[in-house]
């Protein structure tokens, strides 16, 4: 993201709502951190462009200034539209790619930073009994991630012997599937979060988790851990003893897709 400083007045309006907390004012214009902006786009989402003559409320802003009075534009309104999205060049534009929910991910041609959810595995049977879907999400808004950490978790995962999700973007980074590399251009990138997809045998679970725990750990972003598979004929979930094995606590929000899809495609 960038700052027309010839239209920014300063007001800080733009400040509260960058989910990296990468703006800040200095010299009476906003500035933004390039090394921690994700370009998420939600500054320019969240703020209305109020299409006012920026010299004049400059002007207006140091005279009342000056009798210690003062005059802020409403929240939640940008006087000018000073911010601006730049044309990302290749490796930046993974941060927009994985960041940005309303930009089409230009490797999968879907919006978002994942593929198919696994509720449609009732029509693409991706997932077949007796395998698991696991599924690492790395970074959160205000902390983020760097695909250098995100690629500690893919080679470690890869030493294990793992099918990556092969339409996932993470994935699509890799340079080898089999060492779980992720291109070297990337790995100083900083995106809001990034989903790592992998499918292994059931009773595997226990061991990949316990591993992803342990690699996780000690990396400066936060994890998310997703377990999913099929229920078996009564309705029992298959791997619920394998998470507890792993010394980890099964959410209560997990959820269940009741399979009403129909194969064949749109039909
Ligand atoms: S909201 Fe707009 S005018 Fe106000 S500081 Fe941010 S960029 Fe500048
Ligand atoms: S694009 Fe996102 S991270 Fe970058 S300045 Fe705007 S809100 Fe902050």
């Amino acid at each position: 993201m960038k700052v027309d400083e010839a239209k920014c007045v300063g007001c800080g309006n733009c400040v509260p709502v960058c989910t990296m907390g990468a703006i800040y004012i200095e010299d009476s214009h906003s500035n933004v951190n390039e090394d921690e902006c994700v370009e998420c786009g939600s500054c320019i989402r969240f703020l209305e462009v109020e299409g006012r003559n920026p010299t004049l409320v400059r002007g207006l802003r140091k005279v009342l200034n000056k009798v210690s009075l003062q005059h802020d534009a409403p929240v939640g309104v940008c006087v000018a539209g000073a911010l601006y999205e730049p044309t990302l060049e290749w490796p930046r534009e993974i941060r927009r790619n994985f960041s940005n929910p309303a930009a089409v991910h230009s490797a999968t041609g879907i919006p978002g930073r994942g593929t198919d959810e696994i509720k449609t595995n009732d029509v693409n049977e991706w997932l077949k009994e007796n395998e698991a879907l696991l599924l690492v999400e790395v970074g959160r808004p205000g902390l983020g991630a760097h695909m250098r950490d995100i690629e500690k978790i893919t080679t470690v995962l890869a030493t294990l012997g793992v099918d990556f999700k092969p339409e996932n973007p993470i994935t699509l980074l890799m340079t080898d599937t089999k060492t779980g590399k992720l291109n070297p251009d990337t790995l100083n990138e900083k995106v809001l979060s990034a989903i790592i997809e992998i499918k292994i045998d059931l009773d595997k679970v226990p061991v990949y988790l316990k591993k992803i725990k342990e690699t996780v750990k000690d990396l400066p972003t936060v994890c998310s851990l997703v377990v999913a598979g099929r229920c078996g004929e009564q309705g029992d979930i298959p791997y619920l003893d394998a998470v507890k094995e792993a010394g980890l606590t099964p959410s209560p929000g997990g959820k269940t897709n009741l399979g009403l899809g129909r194969r064949g495609g749109s039909e």
